[in-house]
């Protein structure tokens, strides 16, 4: 598959070399063409830096970027063939929406007609084709978000950049928009690059996800694979709900602190971190783990049980509701877990 946008090895430093902010440390990455990517990461991780060289509106302080094969070093945003949509929209407030989104066409010096055409084509995109003569002031907030889209569509960018982009909409409008834009991309076939903090979002939308923190790229992947088999602590906390459990991974299993044994595959031997999501596991008199609940916090469809395990406190058991809560355990009781051994990963990093 063509790489459409290769990072490699970028640094990115602000402030005096050396003694400043490291925003990004040693990234490597490979975009493919025609790719809904995310940037997922906390708050200050670097996804905006990340964004913004690809965009050219920074240079990075060492390494080297190149969209579809082209070095970018030096290149201008406008000479970049990239657009990028903020999480303020900056549509202009006192024109028309049309005017709007001629904006950059003007600029590239295309005809009234092919203008003309054009706009209604992005309009129709984006299923607002009556509001052309609007002034953009007078749109909602979601529909301002449209036509900031269908602006940058129309520039027709082989890479559409994404920065958090749906955080200022309310969550229905949200819900809206994630499933309008994953529409946008497949019918356009252009790359998306989305930027965003919000791992449900993460998850629903993209084809591959990069996870982010502190600069660094800690795992590359599709949803499945970073949510079934994140490789280390830091994703797994943040991809999700994860219980996590110390032992010593032996020949024939991982050893509890308290002598419990659970079979598990570790790739290695000695001290181990467990990673177990709570909706893999059961309360179960055939478990095989045994722990103390300590709270039972009953979410509707589903009923938390936390328990202690080995020592270990606030251990999530989150089993569905299906026949309503039966609030047979207390807090107090020593119960049995069922924990498939396909459900424990070994994590590794
Ligand atoms: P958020 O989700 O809050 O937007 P982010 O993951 O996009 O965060 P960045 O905006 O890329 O993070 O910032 C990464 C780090 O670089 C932060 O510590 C930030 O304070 C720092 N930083 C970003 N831009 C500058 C700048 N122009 N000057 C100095 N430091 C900066």
């Amino acid at each position: 598959m063509t790489s459409a946008i290769s990072v490699d090895r970028v640094c990115m430093e602000f402030g005096d070399p050396g003694q400043g902010v490291k925003a990004l440390d040693d990234v490597s990455l490979e975009i493919r063409a025609n790719e809904f990517f995310t940037l997922l990461g906390p708050s200050g991780c670097g996804k905006t830096t990340l964004l913004r060289l690809i965009a050219g509106f920074e240079q990075p302080s060492s390494g080297a970027i190149r969209l579809y094969g082209e070095p970018m070093q030096g290149l201008p945003p406008f000479r970049r063939p990239v657009n990028t949509v903020f999480q303020s929209y900056a549509l202009f407030p006192h024109m028309t929406v049309a005017q709007n989104i001629a904006f950059g066409l003007e600029m590239r010096g295309l005809s009234r007609s092919d203008i003309e055409q054009t706009v209604q084509r992005m309009l129709e995109l984006v299923k607002l084709p009556e509001v052309g003569k609007r002034r953009a002031d007078q749109l909602s907030g979601g529909q301002q978000q449209r036509i900031a889209l269908a602006r940058a569509l129309a520039n027709k960018p082989k890479v559409l950049l994404l920065d958090e982009s749906l955080s200022a909409l309310d969550q229905k409008l949200r819900k809206e928009m994630q499933i309008e834009l994953k529409r946008l991309q497949h019918e356009t076939g252009i790359t998306f690059i989305f930027v965003t903090h919000d791992q449900e979002e993460a998850l629903t939308m993209s084809d591959r996800i990069a996870v982010m923190s502190k600069g660094r790229i800690l795992q590359v992947g599709t949803p499945t694979e970073i949510y079934e088999a994140p490789l280390n602590r830091t994703v797994a906390d943040f991809i999700g709900e994860t219980n996590f459990l110390e032992g010593e991974a032996l020949e024939r299993g991982v050893l509890l602190p308290d002598g419990q044994l659970l079979s598990a595959f570790s790739p290695r031997r000695g001290a181990v971190t467990l990673a177990i999501r709570p909706e893999r596991t059961c309360l179960d008199e055939q478990g095989n783990l045994t722990g103390e609940i300590e709270n039972v916090v009953y979410v509707g469809t589903d009923t938390v049980y936390h328990l202690n395990i080995a020592g270990q406190s606030g251990f999530r058991v989150r089993q569905q509701n299906r026949n309503g809560a039966l609030n047979a355990y207390s807090a107090g009781e020593k119960v049995r877990v069922l924990v498939p051994s396909e459900a424990i990963r070994v994590l590794v990093e």
